[in-house]
């Protein structure tokens, strides 16, 4: 089974007619040819920017996928054969940009050979030490600077970025605000340790909403949402504030220019001598803050001390609605889809 996309999402939402879900004769290890791996996925990672993959344009970091070929993220996944004297029949790989398919043959130099240590899973590679998790901690610490007795102000907080955004933020000392668009996932970020959360979509105004909860003004916005939400955190922001520009998420499926949301209070990162930050994560993988995410994390976690709620699908075929779940807020917590 492959997942292929039928046609280019031009505008507004991804449909599940955008995708085909084919049935083809699995490549077999006679096809191999020197220095590949036969692979079976085991965990796709299915994320937001996706999106933009998804559009047929050149998208600023990232090429779009092609009409009529299989769609690809970063997956886990078991080597069933091999010509590479690296990698052996029966050890585990990521592939950074792997396919949606049950096997496929790819070069070994594609692939990086990993293991399971004590204490994880193989799904936790697209969990809690996934790109989102390593997002939310480069975020947080590289650009957030943050410093115990600041308030964090944190949106799409039950996400796969969000949710470690908030403990980590917590675990340094920060007044955490959480915000999402359902009870139960505020909930959960309360469990997790938000010190305030609110609910975006019943509010009301959320410039109001924002300064009920953060009376003492914002020193940190962790921005996984863009729009008018980043407007009214702009409105409430502190002295030396930092925005954190992650996503945007409520622009990705806009049908026309006119539907982009124009912000209204730069003038206040001005006045607020602000700092105001975007950053790309795909590119900071040669970062050495990277194997310093994956031990501090790793350790936090197998310590008990860092939780991550992924919501897995079953089933390559329901990955184009793994998709479409991001979109709509069916997700709850780091969406993945279990082979
Ligand atoms: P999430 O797990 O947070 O899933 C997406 C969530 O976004 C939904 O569950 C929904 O939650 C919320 N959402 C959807 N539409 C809207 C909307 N119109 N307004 C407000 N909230 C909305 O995704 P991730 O944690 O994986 O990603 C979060 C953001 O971070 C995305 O914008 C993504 O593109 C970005 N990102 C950026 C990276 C970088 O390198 N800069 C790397 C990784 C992610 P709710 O029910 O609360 O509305």
């Amino acid at each position: 089974t492959r997942i292929l996309l039928k046609d280019y999402v031009t505008s507004g939402y991804p449909k599940l007619s955008d995708f085909n879900i084919e049935t083809a004769p699995a490549p077999t290890k006679d096809q191999l040819k020197v220095n590949q791996v036969l692979i079976q996925p085991l965990y796709f990672s299915v994320d937001p920017y996706q999106r933009g993959r998804l559009s047929g344009v050149k998208d600023s970091y990232v090429e779009s996928y092609k009409k009529g070929e299989p769609i690809t993220n970063f997956l886990v996944a078991k080597v069933l054969a091999s010509t590479s004297k690296d990698i052996k029949e029966g050890d585990l790989v990521t592939d950074h940009d792997g396919k949606f398919e049950t096997m496929y043959i790819t070069d070994a130099k594609h692939v990086n050979k990993v293991t399971v240590s004590d204490g994880m899973e193989i799904r936790d590679f697209v969990g809690v030490l996934s790109m989102p998790s390593y997002t939310a901690y480069y975020g947080t610490f590289v650009i957030g600077k943050p410093k115990a007795g600041e308030t964090i102000l944190v949106s799409s907080a039950s996400g796969a970025v969000g949710q470690m955004v908030l403990q980590l933020a917590k675990a340094q000392g920060l007044n955490v605000i959480g915000v999402a668009g359902s009870d139960e996932k505020l909930e959960y970020v309360k469990q997790l340790g938000a010190d305030t959360v609110f609910n975006y979509k019943t509010c009301g105004n959320l410039t109001e909403a924002i300064r009920k909860a953060a009376p003492n003004g914002v020193d940190i916005f962790y921005d996984n949402v863009g729009g008018e939400l980043l407007d009214a955190a702009l409105a409430n922001l502190n002295d030396y504030a930092r925005v954190i520009i992650c996503g945007a998420i409520s622009q990705y499926n806009i049908k026309s220019a006119d539907e982009i949301y124009g912000i209204k209070n730069m003038t206040n990162v001005l006045v607020r001598k602000a700092k105001v930050e975007g950053f790309i994560i795909l590119d900071l993988f040669d970062s050495p803050h990277y194997p310093e995410f994956v031990e501090k994390v790793s350790k936090l976690y197998k310590e008990g001390k860092i939780k991550y709620k992924t919501d897995e699908i079953d089933g390559i075929s329901n990955a184009p609605q793994a998709i479409l779940n991001l979109f709509e807020g069916k997700n709850f917590g780091k969406t993945i889809v279990k082979a």
